[in-house]
């Protein structure tokens, strides 16, 4: 653990928008991750303020929903994470759980007429899309501070969401990125930097799988493939409003 930043923590101000100092924030949220794990001296602890330790609360607990019930067949982390607290939460029919509950379906996958049996469909408001890159960035930026010691305000975050498939694409960006399996398994992360710009590119794997690459990139770096994407130079790749595991 970083135990320099832990002890001085209450002088700092907040890892995320530089503010007051209110509480501290754990980077994965707790909720992300069992109970079983919990005691762990890897766990970044970071300073928050009141608004971004709060803020992103319904969000974390979407985050957790959906990787848990998507990667249920794939990963014995996510199954023992759905089997327990997420069911007990789906239970208790909060407005976000009802929600979610109406997102699922079965429907039977097939290939060439041959049935691959029933497979988890979701169709997803691009609200509550939003909703899981809004984590995603919220990690990044605090992951960077937990490096650096210092917040990304001045980057801006481009999030692409990874599905299993979508990944294999995707993997010669790992190579030049470092592992921090903080969480074995649970939650993981691969991270560069680039200090010639204070630039950084994560991607953040839960539950065993790739879920998302975050890039913390200069504005003008962003505005540039931002208009790229508007000119249809490079294809956005779009978040999971439909999406089959
Ligand atoms: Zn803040």
């Amino acid at each position: 653990m970083n135990t320099a930043l832990l002890k001085n923590i209450s002088k700092q101000t907040c890892a995320w928008c530089g503010g007051k100092y209110h509480d501290r924030a754990h980077v994965p949220t707790k909720f992300l991750i069992p109970k079983s794990e919990r005691n762990n001296s890897k766990w970044p602890i970071l300073p928050s303020c009141q608004q971004c330790n709060q803020g992103l609360k319904l969000d974390e607990e979407w985050l957790t929903i959906h990787f848990s019930s998507m990667l249920y067949d794939y990963s014995d982390v996510a199954k023992k994470m759905f089997d327990g607290p997420v069911t007990k939460h789906l239970q208790k029919l909060t407005p976000i759980a009802a929600r979610y509950n109406k997102y699922l379906s079965l429907v039977e996958l097939k290939v060439n007429g041959n049935s691959l049996g029933l497979k988890t469909r979701i169709d997803m408001s691009q609200e509550d899309c939003n909703r899981l890159e809004r984590v995603a960035e919220m990690f990044a930026r605090g992951l960077y501070y937990w490096h650096n010691q210092q917040t990304a305000q001045k980057l801006k975050a481009k999030v692409v969401y990874l599905t299993p498939k979508r990944f294999k694409d995707f993997s010669t960006h790992m190579k030049p990125l470092k592992l921090y399996p903080i969480f074995p398994i649970t939650f993981e992360y691969a991270y560069g930097y680039v200090s010639a710009t204070g630039e950084a590119a994560f991607i953040i794997m839960i539950y065993g799988k790739p879920a998302f690459q975050i890039l913390l990139i200069k504005k003008e770096k962003y505005d540039r493939m931002e208009s790229k994407v508007k000119s249809g130079e490079i294809i956005q790749i779009h978040e999971p409003s439909i999406e089959i595991y």
